[in-house]
């Protein structure tokens, strides 16, 4: 096969203002929720969330995900552009903009279903015992397992939470980079010490007899895959405490990680154009969409659009990949789900909305009353660019969609009205 049809992921299932990816297995109630962003500057949690999400197999029991509460914050890279999300728990009011977000993720912490809950943040320094200067000492938060209490009710499943934060403790104490990033237990003793924390999501989990941890890892790490790392590995030890069988789908390494980090994913747009994230330029135009309802699926849980001053603005978490200019068509809904193209001397079919490869050259055959457009290529007095042989000399580069010059788009139009886009990738 020459040409190559992504299959995306899709993870836009909403629980009202909020995401939530459910993994599940039939007949078991035993379900570990992994909730990141709480707070939008704590990349080490989100992405560790979003990779749960995107690189792991759940084969026994059941995995929810929330990859990012907090996404307005996040794509600012605040910590809360309403205020500290994690202090409105105990009570909120009428009039706070975090307030529908508050009251759908208690509706899911109290789910039957839910047996732990893990809030997952990077925080300041290294937590010690023993104040060794600024960066480690008593009132650091990074690396650490964070209880409000040693346990909850009697016979509560997972209720003994110092027990089992001591056991992920010492299972991740082993497996450390470097020995200063040892993971101690932070038991704040909310109830009786800590009046702030009475506001925090998981002491409305542990008020609720949800076992619920925080899991810190550093902000002083010295990269987001070191972070990610730790958030991960703190996530499986729990797993295995849950005896939740998983597979995931790569080695766990700093080097890996930074891969996946960076791979940002498709976006599709009203399921007749996808888009490569990565390399793109940063402002394509002409992209042709509805005026209104228009429909972004991303294949990474992080991905979010912003409409500004006409443009569309496409983000994964806090980094703005490309903005769209559009150009406003009616959708078609006549036309055909695969087109024919002659790709280095081959006849083959392409699914809609897909990318193909070429070596040499590619030629859009005649597909039953479609109009074609390919953007780039300019020949005088033709308005339908079909049966016309093409190479990548061809193409005039500034309208390329990657910065490698490499990715140009196909257009079909079916009577004015606005079909797919292919996307061509030369080698
Ligand atoms: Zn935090």
């Amino acid at each position: 096969m020459k040409f190559f049809l992504f299959i995306l992921l899709y993870f836009s299932s909403l629980y009202g203002e909020i995401q939530l990816i459910k993994k599940e297995n039939a007949d078991f109630n035993t379900t570990l929720l992994v909730i990141g962003g709480i707070h939008g500057d704590e990349p080490g949690g989100y992405f560790a969330a979003s990779i749960l999400a995107t690189h792991y197999e759940i084969e026994s029991k059941n995995l929810w995900i929330v990859p990012n509460l907090n996404q307005k914050s996040i794509q600012q890279n605040s910590r809360g552009i309403y205020g500290d999300m994690n202090r409105k728990f105990s009570a909120i009011t009428e009039n706070d903009s975090d307030k529908q977000t508050i009251e759908e993720i208690k509706k899911i912490i109290l789910e039957e279903k839910v047996s732990l809950i893990l809030n997952l943040h990077d925080g300041h320094g290294f937590y010690r015992k023993e104040k060794q200067g600024n960066i480690f000492n008593p009132n650091a938060w990074g690396q650490t397992c964070v209880i409000d209490q040693c346990k909850l009710k009697e016979n509560q499943p997972f209720g003994n939470l110092d027990e089992i934060a001591s056991l992920v403790k010492e299972n991740l104490n082993k497996k450390l980079l470097k020995s200063h990033h040892s993971f101690d237990v932070r038991n704040t003793n909310t109830k009786f010490d800590d009046e702030a924390m009475q506001l925090s999501l998981t002491y409305f989990a542990v008020t609720n007899n949800k076992p619920a941890f925080a899991i810190e890892s550093s902000k002083n790490l010295s990269s987001l895959s070191e972070k990610v790392f730790y958030q991960l590995l703190a996530i499986e030890e729990f797993m295995k405490i849950m005896d939740i069988k998983f597979t995931r789908k790569f080695d766990m390494n700093e080097k890996e990680i930074n891969t996946i980090i960076e791979e940002y994913g498709f976006v599709s747009i009203n399921n007749n154009i996808s888009l490569n994230l990565k390399d793109i330029k940063n402002s394509l135009s002409f992209i042709p969409i509805k005026s209104t309802n228009n429909l972004f699926n991303f294949s990474s849980p992080l991905g979010a659009v912003e409409y500004s001053k006409g443009k569309i603005e496409i983000f994964i978490a806090n980094k703005k990949l490309t903005e769209l200019k559009p150009q406003y068509f009616k959708l078609s809904d006549s036309c055909p789900d695969t087109y024919k193209i002659e790709i280095d001397g081959n006849v083959t079919s392409v699914e809609k909305a897909s990318y193909f490869f070429v070596n040499d050259d590619f030629k859009i055959l005649k597909n039953d009353g479609v109009r074609v457009n390919v953007i780039g290529y300019y020949s005088k007095g033709v308005s339908n660019e079909e049966e016309i042989l093409l190479k990548q000399s061809d193409m005039s580069e500034s309208f390329s969609l990657d910065t490698l010059k490499k990715v140009y788009r196909v257009e079909f139009y079916k009577n004015d009205e606005f079909c797919t886009t292919l996307m061509v990738k030369f080698k």
